[in-house]
């Protein structure tokens, strides 16, 4: 197999580094291999990103005019929308569904930024002399859109598209196990009339390359999507450098069901939570606090449930749950499951692994259910990034705020009452980014993202996302009849 070439400065070619594959985690076959990008790949691509993006044919463009790139961008990922979908399906597993509802938001996102480039507006200020007071934003200069291996075209269109609009230049790292999509992404950049250096796509590892490009005194942002143990390390390199980041980091959210619940409702969303893209998300609802005088109720229809979801073939557009990205990281769940039992856990639903020919090819784990643990327990605290739910009963709205904010984390959570003065109560309560009542995983690009504690830094999406990708200048332009005043 000849190695899938890289964007290396807007030439595509064999990167520096070793080859690897990119694997299918429904049966490991081999989808595409390719060379890696190494050091001086990255070195090459930023300065090719510095000399491209200070060129009139990008920093000369008018708001309108590169507003017109990104839409032929969306356009061209919406002609192309299947074979993408498809693509993203072989690379990381998810479901043929999801895959095509990601591809669908990496267009609206082009979309959406788009507009915002043509319509955001710079300010006049009040004057306290007489002088034309003014707020503008110019680019940054590079920037580093570091994205992980969940979700990757949106991913990558989230950080993409704003900074595009913002008229940076950016260096894309894909997580190393999902290449495809951010590749085939640099492609399209390219065909949509991206001048040539202003996007570069570099797979390969984080500890080596991710790292230099962080180093990289021509890198002026990072916007970085990932673990938080990751994105600790990163803001202290950015700290040294004093360069700004955007850190969308991991989760371990609260979904809370009270008793005056629409139980229907309730268990739905609480599956979909937690178990749509088999849990590998960030703001899977992975910890359930449901009130106790419903709790054997729902969580008996809760169980139900979770056994009957269609864990099986990805490409199958019935199939709910598809494999976890690589045999580790299922281990790495049986691991943490296995804690939870040992941690006085019980089993309430899976906590194995599905058997028969398709399973015993890929990496699927079944859609698990414990209870049975006190809050302080570790698999209550630390993110799992998989198909495990952890139940908890509670009383009374104080201690269930209590627990539900007894975490290093602060991304999303989940509110199921009728009672619509407890829910605003509770929303605001809350220590996290994105809260859902009486709905779960509804995301929109038109509305901010943002996670606190553990869970991030910085705010993605919203009209006014694309400020994340400029910084702020002031120019006074002087209005004196006479010469100023001290001269004299
Ligand atoms: P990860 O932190 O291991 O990797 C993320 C990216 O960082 C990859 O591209 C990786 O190669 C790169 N990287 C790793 N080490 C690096 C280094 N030293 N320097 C520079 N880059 C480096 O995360 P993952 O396992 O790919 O993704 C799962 C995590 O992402 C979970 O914690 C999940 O919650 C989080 N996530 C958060 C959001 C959000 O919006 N908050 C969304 C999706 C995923």
């Amino acid at each position: 197999m000849t190695p899938k070439p890289i964007c290396v400065g807007g030439e595509w070619r064999r990167g520096g580094g070793d080859v690897y594959a990119s694997r299918y985690p429904a049966d490991d076959s081999v989808n595409a291999e390719l060379a890696a990008a190494n050091v001086a790949d990255v070195e090459e691509a930023i300065e090719a990103a510095d000399a491209a993006r200070r060129r009139p044919d990008w920093s000369g463009l008018k708001p309108h005019e590169r507003a017109g790139v990104l839409y032929r961008i969306s356009s061209l990922i919406r002609e192309r929308a299947e074979e993408l979908a498809q693509l993203q399906r072989r690379d990381n597993g998810k479901p043929i569904s999801e895959t095509r509802a990601l591809v669908a938001s990496a267009a609206g996102t082009f979309q959406f930024f788009a507009a915002a480039c043509e319509t955001l507006e710079e300010t006049i200020t009040p004057a306290r002399g007489d002088y034309l007071s003014m707020s503008v934003h110019e680019p940054m200069g590079v920037i580093a859109a570091i994205t992980p291996w969940n979700s990757p075209i949106a991913s990558e269109a989230q950080k993409l598209a704003p900074a595009l609009a913002a008229g940076n230049a950016v260096i894309v790292k894909p997580a190393e196990v999902t290449p495809l999509a951010a590749l085939e992404l640099g492609r399209i950049c390219e065909q949509a009339g991206v001048p040539k250096g202003v996007v570069s796509v570099l797979p390969g590892k984080g500890s080596v390359i991710g790292d230099a490009i962080v180093k990289h005194p021509l890198v002026k942002k990072v916007s970085f999507t990932g673990g938080t143990m990751t994105g600790r390390a990163l803001a202290q390199l950015a700290a040294k450098k004093l360069m700004p980041v955007t850190l969308e980091l991991g989760g371990k959210s609260p979904t809370i069901v009270f008793e005056d619940a629409d139980l229907d409702h309730a268990v739905h969303g609480v599956l979909f939570g937690i178990f749509s893209s088999s849990g590998e998300s960030c703001i899977a609802g992975s910890r359930l606090f449901v009130h106790e005088s419903i709790r054997t109720p729902f969580l008996e229809r809760l169980v139900a449930k979770a056994n009957a979801l269609r864990v099986g073939d990805p490409e199958d557009p019935r199939t709910q749950m598809g494999p976890l990205i690589t045999a580790k990281h299922r281990e790495s769940i049986e691991n943490y499951v296995q804690l939870g039992l040992d941690e006085g856990g019980r089993l309430l639903a899976g906590g194995e692994r599905p058997r028969g020919d398709l399973f015993d090819r890929g990496w699927f784990y079944k859609p698990t259910v414990l209870t049975g643990l006190a809050n302080d327990a570790r698999i209550c605290q630390e993110e799992i990034f998989g198909p495990v739910l952890v139940a908890s009963p509670f009383r009374d709205e104080a201690a269930l705020l209590e627990q539900a904010n007894d975490s290093v984390f602060g991304l999303a959570a989940g509110i199921w009452t009728r009672d619509y003065k407890r829910a605003w109560r509770v929303a605001r309560a809350l220590e996290v980014g994105t809260v859902w009542i009486n709905t779960y995983k509804q995301l929109s690009i038109s509305t901010p993202f943002s996670g606190i504690k553990d869970s991030g830094v910085g705010i993605e999406k919203g009209r006014l996302g694309i400020l994340q990708y400029k910084h702020q200048k002031s120019v006074y332009l002087g209005l004196n009849e006479a010469p100023l005043p001290w001269a004299d």
